[in-house]
Order: structure tokens, then C-alpha cells, then sequence
């Protein structure tokens, strides 16, 4: 019999992609005690992970470069970070990493298995199993994979138009004559649901170059995957999209495997990311179940100054307490003395927002409807009220509003974000017997359930294991 396998983890190792993957590895390295897992990331985001999460003895982290000079790391903008760490990683410094982790792992097997963020996807041409983990919403994976089709229909050429473009918010609208952003994708199997103006490409910020690196990993993405992966991880739990989603999906992706919410592998009661600001402790502190509104707009996007003091104004109109995950650089934004004023309110830079999102006090999450924050939010029975900005963020919460029903989107004119819409969409979410509320703990029900010994999720994730740690002949 051979050496126990050795599986490579490659991280994409921007935003909040690393500790989604490390949520994934941990649970593999737990089911499989006698493989080695190799994590593969830049040293910053280890060190960040390292602050995070307790690590396995047989998951190692292992560092790799960023493809750029570690002096000009704060001149260098994201966008240029990101687009060298991807072009080093094509160019070969992916094959290197992984000989490197096999060299690095003495008495180890040599790699013979990737498992890569989705977005990795030079994982292909690495010579051993691809399996990938595609940590955004499901439907906007679908609206990549049939990027072709969508953009034939509704065109990507020359339609951009600057004027129409706000701040931070680079969506579809800045792409489309405005006639369009209405129309329902009925003539897109699994999208009919959806608007063109949902739809997930226009990249991640304001930056025209964001947009066109996240454009090419994305493509690149989508033409790799179906031909490619073995198996193809989803953050979501079976039956959670209606069939004809689900099947569009299977057809489009006939490995995925819907092992999610990733948060959950380990077990509900893991212990929670580290909470130095003393969320939970304050949220044992309130009397009241449901009570309390938890906002947080994750870890990139960032609402424009006059937004942030609408929802501040909302929420103390409201009078329920709140909990904020605010980055500090947004603190200056909020008029001076709302931190003091406001009572029963903590503001902190970082929470630790899946066991916030499952606790009993919580009633209402307003959220940028990333698809962590969703997953997070379904896990956690509550209602919410999201406000995207861009990527998948748009598709995430017309899915919530119009799919499942556990939440509503705030939208330019129909619902803008303003004090008064804001103040009545939390008091409604907040409220008992509210229609919200009951969904999202419909919701949180099923995905309990799929977490059951042998049930959807779990018994998924057996299935990936599998896939992981089959080892091809030489
Ligand atoms: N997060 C957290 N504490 C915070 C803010 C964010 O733990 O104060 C986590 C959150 O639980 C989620 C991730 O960061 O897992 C954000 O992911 P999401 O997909 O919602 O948004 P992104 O940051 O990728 O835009």
C-alpha cells in the first residue's frame, strides 16, 4: 500500500477567499487524519489565518509568492496585485508551489491532488486531480458558465458609459442601455428569475482595471471548470435552489457537489473565530431574543459617506439595538458623536459573524449580500436586508428577496437606502410573525437538517472527500 495521499489547498489569497478555502481544508484534514494537507497562500493572508483559526496537525501552511516585489506591496493597487500573483501562478509558479509543498513535506506523498479556489483555475494544467471550490453565490457561477450565451443576447461591447457609473458600485447598469436592466433572463435555463441587471459581471469596483483582471480569471474560470475539475464544491446545501436551478446547474456543472454552508463542516458548535471586541459576551448581555440588528457590508465593499449616515439615522429611528462590523476607516464617516449617542449600539471593526448570525439575540443582518454573509445569514435564521454593491452581490439578494423570500433589497428608487426605508424594513424584519423571519428560519431548518448524519451536505462531503484523496496511478 502506498503512502497516505497529499492534497495541496491553493488559496486565492485576496478579500475573504483564504478563510472561506481554510473552512473547507479544516474539514477535510478532520475526516482524513492519515493524509497531509498542504495550505498554499501568501504570507500575509497566513498570517491573518493564523490569527483566525486553530490549525490541524496534518494541515501545514505552506507560503507562496505574490509575483511581486514584496517592497512596493502598500504602492501596489489591488487590482495590479492580484493580476501578478494570477499571471505568476500561469506562468508556472503554481507547478513550482506544489513541488515545492511535496519537497517541503518529508515523508509525505508527493501532491497529487489540488484543491484551488475556483478561481485558480491554472489548477487544470497542473498535471494532477483539479478539484475546485467555488466559494460565490451558485446562480452567478451559473451566469459565468453561460457568460457566452448571456453576453451574445445582451452584448458587452461598447455599451459602457462611464457617466452612469457611481462610486464603488460598477454594475451591469453602467453596461446597458437602461431599457434592458429590467428584462428577466427567461430565455437562460436556471436564470429566469433574474434581471440582466442582476447579472455578475462589471467587475468588483470602480476601477475599469479591476474590472477587466476579474473578467479574465472569471472566463478563464468558466471555460476550465466543466472540462476540467473532477468535482467542483458549492456553498450551498441540497435543495436549496428551486429544480429547475438545480438542474441548470447539474447540466452546466454535472461535478458540483453542494457541501456548503462551508461554515458548518466542522460542526456548529466549533469554536468561533476569535471575537476580540467582545460580540458575544455583549450578545449574551441582551434580554431579548430577536432583538438585536447586526450589520456588516463584509470585507470590500464599502457604502458611499451619505449611505452609511442614513442607515446610522434608520437604525437609531429603530430603537432596537444594533451591532456594526464597520472597517475604522468608515468611522470618521459617521457624524461625530453617533458612536456616543447611540444607545444600545456597538460598533466594532471585526465580529466574529457566523456565531453573531446563529445567536439567539440577533433578529435582523443588513448585509452587502456577499454569499458568505448569505450562507451565514440562512445558517443563522435571520432575516435580511441587503444592499449590494457588485460581483455576485446583486444576484445573492434577488435570490434572497425573490427565491426564497427571507429578506428584501434595498434599490435605488424603489427602496432606497434612507433613514425612513431603512428604519421600516428592520422594524419589519424585527417584528414576530414576520414573513421574513419565518422563511429564514424555514431556512435555517433545512440547513440543519442537510447537516444531519447522512443527509445532503454531509453526505456530500463524502463524496468530495473521495475525490480528493483518489490518487491516479503514476
Ligand atoms: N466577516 C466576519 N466578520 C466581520 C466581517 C466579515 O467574520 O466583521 C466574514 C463573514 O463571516 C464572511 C466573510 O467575512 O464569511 C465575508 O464574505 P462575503 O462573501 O459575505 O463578502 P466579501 O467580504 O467576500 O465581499
Amino acid at each position: 500500500m502506498g503512502s497516505p495521499p497529499h492534497v495541496a489547498v491553493v488559496a486565492f489569497p485576496f478579500s475573504s477567499y483564504a478563510p472561506k478555502l481554510l473552512a473547507v481544508a479544516r474539514a477535510l484534514a478532520t475526516a482524513a487524519p492519515s493524509a497531509t494537507f498542504s495550505f498554499l497562500s501568501t504570507a500575509a493572508s497566513l498570517d491573518r489565518l493564523r490569527a483566525s483559526a486553530a490549525i490541524l496537525g496534518n494541515l501545514r501552511f505552506v507560503e507562496v509568492s505574490t509575483g511581486f516585489g514584496e517592497d512596493d506591496d502598500d504602492d501596489t493597487p489591488p487590482w495590479r496585485r492580484m493580476e501578478l500573483f494570477v499571471n505568476a501562478a500561469e506562468a508556472g509558479g503554481l507547478k513550482q508551489s506544489l513541488e515545492a509543498a511535496s519537497a517541503a513535506a518529508p515523508g509525505a506523498a508527493k501532491v497529487s491532488c489540488v484543491v484551488g479556489d475556483a478561481f485558480m483555475s491554472m489548477a487544470a494544467d497542473a498535471g494532477v486531480t483539479w478539484v475546485a471550490v467555488w466559494t460565490g453565490g451558485p446562480c452567478a457561477l451559473l451566469a459565468h458558465l453561460r457568460g457566452d450565451a448571456l453576453r451574445e443576447d445582451i452584448g458587452d461591447q461598447g455599451m459602457y458609459d462611464p457617466s452612469r457609473r457611481r462610486r464603488r458600485e460598477l454594475s451591469m447598469d453602467a453596461f446597458l442601455p437602461a431599457s434592458r436592466g429590467d428584462e428577466l433572463l427567461t430565455s437562460h435555463r436556471g436564470l429566469g428569475s433574474f434581471r440582466v441587471r442582476d447579472l455578475p459581471f462589471g467587475g468588483a469596483n470602480a476601477s475599469g482595471d479591476m474590472h477587466s483582471v476579474m473578467d479574465t480569471l472569471l472566463k478563464r474560470m468558466a471555460q476550465r471548470l466543466p472540462v476540467a475539475a473532477t468535482a467542483v464544491a458549492l456553498n450551498a446545501f441540497p435543495g436549496l435552489f428551486p429544480p429547475e436551478i438545480s438542474a441548470a446547474l447539474a447540466d452546466a456543472l454535472p461535478n458540483s457537489l453542494a457541501i456548503g454552508p462551508y461554515h458548518l463542516l466542522l460542526g456548529a458548535a466549533a469554536p468561533a473565530a476569535g471575537d476580540p471586541h467582545g460580540c458575544l459576551a455583549w450578545l449574551d448581555r441582551q434580554p431579548q431574543r430577536r432583538s438585536v440588528v447586526y450589520v456588516s457590508f463584509g470585507t470590500v465593499a464599502a457604502p458611499p459617506p451619505d449611505e452609511l449616515r442614513e442607515l446610522a439615522a434608520g437604525l437609531e429611528a429603530t430603537g432596537a439595538p444594533f451591532l456594526w462590523s464597520l472597517r475604522r476607516e468608515s468611522w470618521p464617516l459617521l457624524s461625530p458623536g453617533f458612536m456616543a449617542a447611540a444607545k444600545g449600539g456597538l460598533v466594532v471593526p471585526w465580529a466574529p459573524q457566523a456565531a453573531v448570525l446563529r445567536h439567539a439575540a440577533v433578529g435582523a443582518f443588513v448585509a452587502h449580500s456577499g454569499w458568505g454573509s448569505v450562507a451565514e445569514g440562512m445558517a443563522g435564521g435571520v432575516p435580511m436586508a441587503c444592499r449590494p454593491f457588485f460581483g455576485d452581490q446583486r444576484m445573492n439578494a434577488r435570490a434572497v428577496e425573490e427565491l426564497w423570500g427571507f429578506g428584501v433589497s434595498f434599490e435605488g428608487g424603489r427602496r432606497p437606502v434612507a433613514r425612513g426605508s431603512v428604519a421600516e424594513v428592520v422594524a419589519a424584519l424585527l417584528a414576530a410573525g414576520g414573513e421574513e423571519g419565518d422563511r429564514a428560519r424555514e431556512l435555517r431548518a433545512k440547513v440543519d437538517e442537510a447537516f444531519l448524519p447522512d443527509r445532503g451536505s454531509m453526505n456530500n462531503f463524502r463524496k468530495f472527500l473521495t475525490r480528493v484523496l483518489v490518487v491516479e496511478p503514476a
